[in-house]
């Protein structure tokens, strides 16, 4: 079976975020930028799914600007065997991304298509439900436990109450939650082999993606600064300003 990985390049979790003084968005510019974290557990899970003989090809796919390669190559070193780069230079949003992972889907016909809960950039959380629609496959999201049967998947949610688990006929959309696994760091002789591993780069328009925004960002803001805390001298004190100050109890 085939499983198509998406994989977006964000700014490092690591990273302080700093709004753009015009508060048009984030600064990008001369920042760290890596694989989103929950599509390192994408590709952990594809790759632990060839390693136990139930996946047979891992495509990674990633959406953006040239330096997107990187995130490629990164997935390719975990264990991915080849690449699909969509090249733009547009501002992609869920629903255009979705789009280009249908055809590509329609294309490559995978058996699975991996995708994160949500991009730690936008945290829109609705690429990989927008492209189960698209496909009309089923969907089984915040996957933390995968069992691949060879026409259906078993898939543990987490959800607020707790875990859910549900069955899932292939082909289908899983979207991956922290929890799922815990993505290897690719060894040297790996990085060095990921290097000949091919990438096919296409762009949005040989697709037939119309990739043009369907929403436009307003302001982007910093958060509220937290206000310094107070030290109470005693328990009663503590009472008595949640009864009077922060009026909680
Ligand atoms: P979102 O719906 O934006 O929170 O993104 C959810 C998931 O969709 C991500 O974790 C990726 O797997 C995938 N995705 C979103 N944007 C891209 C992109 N530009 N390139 C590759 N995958 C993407």
């Amino acid at each position: 079976m085939k499983v198509l990985v998406a994989v977006k390049r964000v700014v490092d979790y690591n990273v302080k975020i700093r709004v753009k003084s015009d508060n048009t968005g984030v600064e990008t510019a001369n920042v760290k930028m890596s694989m989103n974290p929950f599509d390192e557990i994408g590709v952990e899970e594809a790759v632990r799914l060839k390693e136990a003989g139930k996946a047979t090809e891992i495509v990674a796919v990633s959406m953006g600007p040239q330096a997107c390669q990187e995130t490629i190559r990164t997935a390719l070193a975990m264990g991915a065997d080849r690449g699909i780069l969509v090249l733009t230079d547009a501002e992609l949003q869920p629903l255009a991304v979705a789009k280009i992972l249908k055809v590509l889907c329609d294309k490559e016909q995978p058996g699975l298509v991996i995708l994160g809960k949500q991009a730690i950039d936008d945290d829109c959380n609705q690429t990989g439900q927008m492209l189960a629609a698209l496909l009309d496959w089923p969907q089984a999201t915040f996957a933390s436990k995968l069992e691949l049967g060879v026409s259906d998947a078993r898939v543990t949610r987490e959800i607020d109450g707790g875990l859910e688990t549900i069955t899932v006929t292939l082909p289908a959309v899983l979207t991956t939650d922290l929890r799922l696994n815990e993505p290897r760091y690719a060894s040297l002789p790996n990085i060095m082999k990921a290097k000949k591993k091919p990438i096919d780069t296409v762009d949005p328009a040989s697709l037939g993606v119309d990739v043009a925004p369907r929403l436009s960002t307003l302001k982007v803001n910093e958060p509220a600064k937290r206000q310094a805390g107070v030290k109470v001298a005693t328990v009663a004190d503590l009472v008595a300003k949640l009864k009077t100050e922060a009026k909680v109890i």
